[in-house]
């Protein structure tokens, strides 16, 4: 097989993926933890990095640190050199048009509120509506909470059913002339549902509505290509893609880019400044006010560089075997309910034991060297309506084994012996 072939092949998901290899490229995975073996199913909350991350981090503070852009001397030229090439890695990446479109923030939380207040705030006006889903992290609900107390528009909310999928009657139904923008979630953080976000984005577009999709929990697990979505806006956060935390991604169509105030004012995103007027930097610098994270995006180049070497099609395809396997298991447990059981989803095993409280698990399970999270992972709203104080929570990524699975539903099964 050629190279052009094997890549071919690794991005389609029809090559063997080869867990020892990947699981080598990860060191924290190699350490005990308790006595035991880490096993690592937190990658929800935040991924491990691999060394091709964090070498990429410390060339940068070993040879090339400097401040980008202004410098004329060899080192900011390097450094700009690395921050700009991290940019346009993260455009073929998500298959952008242009680096303009590009934005680096911190987070995804921080990419929707940027939207909310650069895009929102001046153009919203009494009794226009956001749209969003009831299965929303609190980031992609707060900020158009704010914005609606800011401008009197007013959010909706399309609700989800018993699986944790969004009942499609119901958003077409709250999805009217009114609606301004539609927020979705790509993934569900607590439920793991996979939104058909390209057919909800061209019904909002049929209103006249701008999208913005919530990427944090889908870019390390789906190939996306924000063309072919046709989303408008896309956020995402570095650190659950393998890359480091502080650094994260908007993208937005250039020409809503070009019409949107500045987000916040200081250095680098002006062209000019005098007491009497200011004005602004080109796209993406008018929405980078300050000396940004340049070790986070070249972190985070280095990252989409990894996962792209793996092919996203071999590491869906080995996830989703892997969290089959969990749910199989899992669903055996007596007592056991998961929450979030849509057709399509990823990642994400929710799930509540009769008789015990969620947070118990957690505790139970680190003394087994078990790393998962437990609480209302940031989305009351979905454990409000599955009346659920919390769930206890293991997300797969991709250096994840069976191994590891039967590791943590043996000490599930134990747990719940212990707490029932
Ligand atoms: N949206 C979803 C779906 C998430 O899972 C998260 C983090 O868990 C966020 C937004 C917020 O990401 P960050 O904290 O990196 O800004």
């Amino acid at each position: 097989m050629t190279l052009a072939e094997s890549s071919a092949a690794r991005a389609a998901g029809t090559q063997d993926f080869d867990i020892d290899r990947v699981r080598a490229d990860f060191p924290i995975l190699q350490q005990e933890i308790h006595g035991r073996r880490l096993v690592y199913l937190d990658n929800a909350a935040t991924t491990q990095k691999p060394v091709s991350v964090i070498e990429a981090l410390e060339r940068y503070y070993y040879l090339d640190n400097a401040n980008v852009h202004r410098g004329v001397h060899e080192l900011s030229e390097r450094a700009t050199r690395a921050f700009e090439a991290a940019r346009a890695n993260v455009r073929d990446f998500l298959n952008a048009r242009n680096a303009a479109e590009i934005v680096f923030v911190r987070g995804t939380t921080e990419a929707i509120n940027l939207v909310a207040q650069s895009y929102g705030r001046w153009r919203f006006k009494q009794g226009d509506e956001i749209l969003i889903t009831a299965m929303e992290h609190h980031s992609n609900i707060v900020p158009w909470q704010l914005l609606c107390e800011q401008t009197g528009a007013v959010l909706k909310v399309a609700p989800i059913n018993e699986h944790g999928e969004l009942i499609m009657d119901e958003f077409d139904r709250l999805l009217t002339e009114r609606t301004q923008l539609v927020g979705i979630v790509h993934v569900s953080n607590a439920l793991g549902t996979i939104n058909p976000v390209k057919t909800l984005i061209r019904k909002a577009h049929a209103v006249g509505a701008v999208v913005l999709v919530d990427g944090a929990q889908a870019v390390a697990h789906i190939q996306v290509d924000v063309r072919d979505l046709n989303c408008d806006f896309y956020a995402f956060s570095g650190h659950k893609i393998y890359g480091p935390t502080g650094i994260g991604v908007l993208y937005a169509k250039q020409s809503i880019l070009e019409a949107m105030p500045p987000y916040q004012g200081g250095g680098e995103m002006i062209e000019h400044v005098t007491f009497e007027k200011t004005t602004y930097n080109k796209l993406p610098y008018k929405f980078e006010a300050g000396t940004p994270n340049i070790a986070g995006a070249i972190g985070l180049g280095a990252a989409i560089d990894y996962v792209t070497s793996m092919g996203l099609g071999a590491v869906s395809a080995h996830e989703r075997s892997v969290l089959q396997y969990a749910s199989q298991r899992a669903q055996q447990i007596e007592g056991l309910r998961l929450v979030g059981t849509a057709d399509l989803k990823c990642s994400i095993l929710s799930f509540v034991v009769s008789g015990t409280h969620p947070a118990d698990f957690g505790t139970i399970l680190d003394q087994l060297g078990v790393a998962i999270r437990t609480g209302h992972h940031c989305a009351m709203p979905v454990m409000q309506y599955f009346d659920v104080p919390g769930t206890a929570r293991a997300s797969i990524g991709m250096y994840n084994t069976r191994e590891e699975v039967d590791v943590f539903i043996d000490g599930v099964a134990r747990a719940r012996q212990m707490l029932v």
